[in-house]
């Protein structure tokens, strides 16, 4: 077996390689490159074939795979605020344009790609077409529950538009509430109050000048119905192949249209609205949260606009099928059937793009060229490598979705592990979100390499880290290889903190220029992300003993079980509030207003009347979970422990060891190293999720209404939510039968 004999380059020297390779020249040399043009999804041959070449000098064979899919591009736009006034003889009346949005992003002189002549418009991916007029509602960041806020005080939404700021929730399912209420059409802003410290208020001066927002930026992204299904709408589960059957699309992307604005064009909407319905603050104490635009004049009410203050919104949307190219490189290890893969995405709404996704694009050709440079020095790997540079992660994770759904029983039989960076680097803060039977990785990686950050000499990323590694919900490329294939992932990047140069997400000024200045001069962070990602990759591929803790895994599912009862309290008690008004934290707050909780409209009474089952009953059915639980952790404590058994006799291995002993110790190996790239499987039902069967996994998916967070046990806790019992009794059958099966196969 491999794993067993001498190694020309040992695992120690491909360690060595990983962290001396990396280079933040190289590193600023590729994120010069990506960021001279723009590359939407679909329009970046040049950059798939320049990413494939590199990578073939490198040393790294490459291949450009392309699916056929549905996105939309620009044609155009406006929105502009309309006011109905009386001609002065008193008997007629006219509509006057009072203000007309620009939509676009100033032009500077400092960054030279905010102003190319062939700069990508602002505008939504898969946003729907359409030519709306009407008054203006301020729905706060959009979410379930905002919008629960309005019903409750009685603010009218149908046939008005929208006006919800950015954060915390993924777009698109602002823009699904809003259209299942009846509203006509969504503006989304950025308000600068959500950029905490960092603002022109409290005198930071804007970028270029400055850390803070620049006023006119505006993101970009997706609207499509994220937690419902990624990639091409028309294919949900199967590949878009040339030929491929096309289904209709109507209930995966909005039918409603979008746009997104700048704060600058904001102001005189929310201006239009002061004075008009309650203010923000009588509505509950979580609408003042991060309000930034009250020095602007903005009173924050929430309207609607009397008939005669309306807004056109026009939104013109060419839709096309059209190729997307994914750029698939492999190292071929001795072991066919294990593989690790590691991807980013290279498709970016902006011409630069300098973070989002270049700065992982950036990073992932160091880590290739690291990787090459060890097979030059005479390395053999062990198992599998394969670099996915994605296309048409923008739009809704297209490239990446497509490949797996694609390639599903070859992934199902030999992927171990996927490796995800979207934006590697933008700000000093690492930020991971991981599978649990990649944790242990995740610390033993981080405390070897040095942080950029020196303030004491020798310090590694893991002393200056927050140890937080957050549960997979979506937003980027590990979505389909978590949830669809159930390969255990990791997303993993720095981000900003809160002292942090305000980062330009989906803006004209996320460019070289902006990364150079603010967001990591010198490149610094770019060269750590690559020796982080090297190194997790060797650990994953070149250890002959897979160093998953299995364990890890069952500990966390304990603690899960816990959330979930504390759920169940939550909803047995909604007199029970909790204070998250003044969370600091983004994650909790969010997941909590974004929630589909709401004690006071939907009640437990009809569920618990005549037989079937009540809550309380309920409550005992968890116990259930924590046995199962039990005995998984019982296994897998001893999976981890023979493995580790078995890692100290390979390391102690003695020339005079007979081939007969080798091949036995080869073939244990071998055994345990299967069980652990099962054991994430144990967790998919086929069925799928309540309502979006695309979502195979029990314990992961994005929040329903989230998005990008995560929601553990989400066919469980979704029907807690809705105090559905009976539902949940079949939910904890089903998540039940999953972990006593994986105990079984462990
Ligand atoms: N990362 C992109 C975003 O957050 C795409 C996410 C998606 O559409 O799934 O906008
Ligand atoms: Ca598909
Ligand atoms: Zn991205
Ligand atoms: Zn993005």
């Amino acid at each position: 077996w491999p794993g067993c004999g001498r190694r020309p380059v040992s695992y120690d020297q491909l360690r060595q390689i990983l962290l001396d390779t990396p280079s933040s020249e190289r590193a600023e040399a590729w994120s010069r490159y990506y960021t001279a043009g723009p590359h939407l999804a679909g329009k970046n041959y040049s950059q798939a074939l320049w990413t494939r070449n590199k990578w073939a000098e490198f040393g790294i064979h490459a291949d450009i795979v392309s699916y056929d899919v549905y996105i939309n591009y620009p044609a155009d736009h406006r929105l502009a605020l309309l006011e109905r006034r009386e001609y002065e003889d008193g008997t007629s009346t006219s509509w006057k344009v009072s203000f007309e949005a620009s939509l676009t992003e100033d032009i500077l002189a400092d960054d030279p790609t905010s102003g190319l002549p062939d700069r990508v418009p602002t505008f939504h991916g898969y946003s729907a077409s359409g030519n709306v007029t009407g008054p203006v509602v301020y729905v706060n960041y959009g979410t379930y529950q905002d919008f629960e806020d309005l019903v409750k005080a009685n603010v009218t939404l149908k046939d008005k538009i929208a006006i919800a700021r950015y954060g915390g929730i993924f777009r698109g399912l602002k823009v699904k509430r809003a259209q299942e209420l009846g509203m006509l059409g969504v503006i989304l802003y950025s308000d600068p109050g959500d950029d905490g410290d960092i603002t022109e208020e409290k005198g930071k001066k804007a970028y270029p000048d400055g850390p803070a927002r620049q006023p006119s930026s505006v993101q970009r992204g997706s609207t499509q119905f994220l937690s419902f299904a990624p990639g091409d709408p028309t294919t949900p589960g199967y590949p878009s192949k040339p030929d491929a059957p096309r289904q209709p699309v109507h209930t995966a992307i909005p039918s409603i249209p979008s746009i997104p604005i700048s704060y600058t064009d904001a102001l005189p909407i929310l201006k239009a609205l002061n004075g008009h319905g309650p203010k923000a603050a009588d509505l509950n104490r979580y609408w003042t949260r991060n309000t930034g635009l009250q020095y602007k004049g903005v009173h924050y009410n929430v309207g609607p606009t009397p008939d005669d203050v309306v807004v056109n919104l026009y939104n013109q949307q060419d839709y096309v099928t059209t190729p997307l190219w994914n750029v698939i490189g492999v190292i071929n290890g001795t072991i066919p059937d294990e593989v690790i893969i590691v991807g980013n995405h290279r498709d970016a709404w902006v011409a630069g793009g300098a973070g989002d996704p270049n700065s992982g694009s950036a990073v992932l050709n160091e880590v290739v060229r690291s990787f090459g440079q060890a097979l030059r020095l005479g390395w053999k790997p062990l198992r599998t490598i394969v670099f996915a540079s994605w296309d048409g992660e923008e739009y809704g994770l297209v490239g990446s979705t497509e490949w797996v759904e694609e390639y599903l029983p070859w992934l199902d039989d030999a992927n171990v592990a996927y490796i995800n960076t979207d934006v590697s680097a933008r700000g000093t803060t690492l930020r991971v979100s991981a599978a649990p039977l990649l944790d242990n990785i995740i610390h033993a990686v981080t405390a070897s390499v040095p942080s950029p950050n020196q303030t004491v000499p020798g310090q590694t990323v893991h002393d200056l880290w927050d140890k937080r590694i957050k549960t997979m919900g979506s937003g980027s490329d590990f979505t389909a290889f978590q949830d669809f294939a159930g390969i255990p992932s990791l997303d993993i990047g720095f981000e900003s903190g809160p002292h942090d140069p305000v980062y330009h997400y989906h803006s004209n000024y996320d460019s070289f220029y902006w990364m150079e200045k603010f967001g990591d001069p010198g490149f610094a962070y770019h060269r750590t992300m690559a020796q982080i990602i090297g190194l997790a990759t060797a650990q994953l591929a070149d250890l002959p003993v897979i160093s998953f803790r299995a364990a890890d895994y069952a500990q966390a599912l304990d603690r899960y079980v816990k959330q979930v009862e504390d759920k169940l309290d939550e909803v047995l008690s909604p007199a029970r509030e909790i204070d998250i008004s003044s969370l600091s934290n983004d994650d909790v707050y969010f997941e909590l207003r974004g929630s589909t909780r709401n004690s006071s409209s939907s009640s437990s009474s009809a569920a618990a009347s005549a037989g079937s089952p009540s809550a309380e009953s309920f409550g005992l059915s968890l116990k259930r979970l924590h046995k199962a639980v039990g005995k998984l952790n019982k296994r897998a404590v001893g999976l981890d422990k023979r493995a580790d058994e078995l890692d100290r006799r390979l390391r102690q291995h003695l020339p005079w060891w007979r081939w007969s002993t080798k091949l036995r110790l080869g073939f244990q190996i071998r055994q345990v190293n299967t069980k652990y790239k099962r054991l994430e499987r144990s967790f998919l039902f086929d069925e799928g999720l309540d309502g979006r069967p695309w979502f195979k996994h029990v314990v992961f998916a994005p929040g329903l209404w989230t998005g990008y967070a995560g929601a553990v046990f989400p066919g469980l806790v979704e029907s807690i939510d809705n105090q559905d019992w009976a539902n949940a009794e079949r939910w904890v059958d089903i998540i039940e039968s999953r972990i006593r099966n994986a105990a079984h196969r462990l």
